[in-house]
């Protein structure tokens, strides 16, 4: 896909250039890639920078607050996020990080709704920790920290369990869950289309 990108260019006008974005089709619910254990990077190569600009792309093309790589196909150990302020609304940065770990997750949870761009239309309010310590690396293979609080801290806990094979559903409590599953079931058994649209929901990761 082009898409005309643009941006502040030196000169008093804005400069405009034709940028080729590549946005993946999103794994939905049932594709076995999403229940696998992803493997580390151990190549910080060529191919690891366009995975991550797919990923930044198909993110922000779903409007989504996170995508992990399992989410278009590929089992390796990477995610994107998107950072905003909320006094800020024009601030938004995207994000990634590779091999990651959550090193430090707070006791004390904080309750919020929570979605998956790979089940479309589903949203469960869910605890996760306030705050959330992760540790792994960029894509040229350098050390970085990313300390979260609130959505920030609740995307990357989502985006980490997305690498291990676990889905959001799987941390809801049984009730919740066996409504989940019984929505899901209707969605795939009423034929509904399941493709990924434009996220209607800031908590879609
Ligand atoms: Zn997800």
């Amino acid at each position: 896909m082009i898409s005309r990108v643009k941006t502040a260019g030196n000169g008093p006008e804005p400069l405009s250039y034709y940028v080729k974005m590549a946005i993946r089709p999103i794994r939905v619910f049932g594709d076995p890639v999403l229940r696998a254990p992803s493997q580390p990077v151990t190549d910080f190569d060529a191919s690891l920078r366009r995975l991550v600009a797919d990923l930044g792309d198909t993110l922000s093309d779903a409007d989504g607050a996170g995508l992990a790589a399992p989410q278009i196909g590929v089992s390796l150990r990477v995610f994107v996020y998107v950072v905003t302020d909320p006094d800020m609304p024009e601030f938004r940065i995207t994000s990634h990080i590779v091999n990651p770990e959550l090193i430090d997750q707070s006791a004390e949870l904080v309750a919020d709704r929570e979605g998956c761009l790979s089940i479309p239309g589903l949203e469960y309010e869910l605890a996760r920790s306030r705050r959330v310590v992760a540790r792994g690396f960029d894509v040229n293979g350098e050390p970085l920290m990313v300390e979260g609080t609130e959505r920030l801290a609740r995307c990357l806990a989502h985006e980490t369990d997305h690498l291990d094979g676990v889905l959001f559903i799987d941390r809801l409590d049984p009730e919740s869950r066996k409504r989940a599953m019984g929505e899901i079931r209707e969605m795939v058994l009423g034929g509904e289309d399941v493709r990924v649209k434009p996220s209607p929901h800031a908590g879609d990761y």
